[in-house]
């Protein structure tokens, strides 16, 4: 082992030792029984395939718990989730009944799991509930409506993260440690990808719910995850969309799009997303001295997140099984920490609203919404 692989080495023992402490910091909280540990109390908002997945990680999350469920099937959806998960039954809300969860005082925060174009109704009326918010990427489908998010929850002193589980993945953090450390020299481009149609719910397909097609979906991944290691906000945008299906499943929004950013230090980012093509997802970055692959990137569930590249002193490829097994425990561990020690999210809406306006720039750029 070399000494540039065992200082990797170190360093992956060091996020595993301060994921640790993130959950050892997570079980401090004040409770009303003095042994057992502070949990915050979650409703997700919409019962649709992700928040299945959130809801089975609350159950591994040691500082948080299920406390209520928002849903439009309140009796078949609803009544199947509380007793799985152990909700009370006078604590399921339809979107109607959404507003009484400001009396309920089980539930500390709602985790938003809507179409994209809902995000922003229910975030403000969580906030005005009295309710932290973890709302799903993309954080809504305008940057106007992201500022009236970030407003409210300002204003009802609730906090309000945006869900980009990548940045609590120990094989990301990693990876942008080394960038920052300089590991792979001066960093010239970035390449990012994600491809193909995961999930095929009709909203996706329909303007008015989704705000857009495979960008706001898919490409957000590699755009966030660019904008979030470099430090950098884009400057230039260049852009193409196109849809090679002419029939009407892509009548209202685009197929594919390809796009090149330019950021203030001279750093390129190519990128691209479609729910046309088959294909994978990935992130390259390209130093002057070193370059790393991770592949895949920005799936989640059973996928092993790889990553394989070289840096100065010598070969990484291969650089062990660095993965997070479950994204989303990290996430909401961490933001159940911010509720707890009332600290703010790392990836508060300022993170989600400046995805929106990098998006509405590439459209722009674009120049055309379907072509
Ligand atoms: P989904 O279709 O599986 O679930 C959406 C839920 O919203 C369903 O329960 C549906 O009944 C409900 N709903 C309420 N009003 C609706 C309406 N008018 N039309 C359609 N559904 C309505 O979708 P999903 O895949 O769970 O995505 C939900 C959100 O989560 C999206 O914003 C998506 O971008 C995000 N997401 C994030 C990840 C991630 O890895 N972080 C993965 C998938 C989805």
């Amino acid at each position: 082992m070399n000494l540039m692989t065992r200082r990797h080495f170190a360093q992956l023992s060091a996020f595993a030792l301060a994921d640790a402490h993130l959950s050892a910091s997570s079980q401090s909280g004040n409770n009303a029984s003095p042994t057992a540990p502070r949990r915050v109390g979650f409703a997700p908002v919409g019962l649709g395939s992700i928040a299945e997945v959130f809801m089975g990680a609350v159950a591994k999350t040691p500082n948080a718990r299920l406390t209520g469920l928002v849903t439009g099937h309140p009796v078949e959806k609803g009544t199947k989730f509380a007793a799985q998960f152990d909700v009370p039954k006078d604590s399921i809300y339809t979107y109607e009944t959404f507003d009484g969860i400001r009396h309920n005082t089980a539930i500390d925060a709602v985790y938003i799991a809507l179409p994209n174009s809902m995000h922003c109704e229910y975030t403000v009326r969580a906030a005005e509930a009295g309710k932290h918010v973890l709302c799903e990427k993309p954080m809504a489908i305008s940057s106007a409506e992201c500022r009236r998010m970030i407003d409210a929850c300002q204003h009802a002193k609730v906090k309000l993260m945006t869900a980009y589980r990548i940045h609590f993945d120990a094989t990301f953090r990693k990876v942008r440690d080394l960038v920052r450390s300089g590991a792979f020299g001066e960093v010239q481009a970035f390449q990012g990808g994600f491809y193909g149609m995961k999930n095929k719910q009709q909203w996706r397909l329909d303007r008015s719910l989704a705000g857009g097609g495979s960008l706001l979906d898919l490409g957000i991944y590699p755009l966030n995850t660019i904008r979030w290691i470099t430090g950098e906000e884009p400057a230039e945008y260049r852009a193409f969309v196109a849809t090679r299906d002419k029939g009407p499943k892509f009548a209202s929004v685009e197929e594919s799009v390809d796009w090149l950013m330019k950021f203030p230090s001279g750093i390129l980012a190519n990128c691209g997303s479609s729910y046309g093509q088959s294909g994978t997802d990935f992130l390259q970055i390209n130093g002057s001295t070193g370059h790393v692959r991770i592949e895949p990137a920005f799936v989640y569930g059973d996928a092993v997140l790889k990553y394989t590249g070289t840096t100065s002193s010598g070969d990484i490829s291969g650089g062990g099984p660095v993965y997070n097994p479950d994204q989303f425990v990290s996430e909401t561990t961490y933001f159940a920490d911010c509720v707890l020690n009332n600290t703010q999210p790392s990836t508060p809406g300022q993170e989600g609203l400046a995805d929106l306006l990098a998006i509405e720039a590439i459209y722009k750029a674009a120049g055309a919404p379907i072509a």
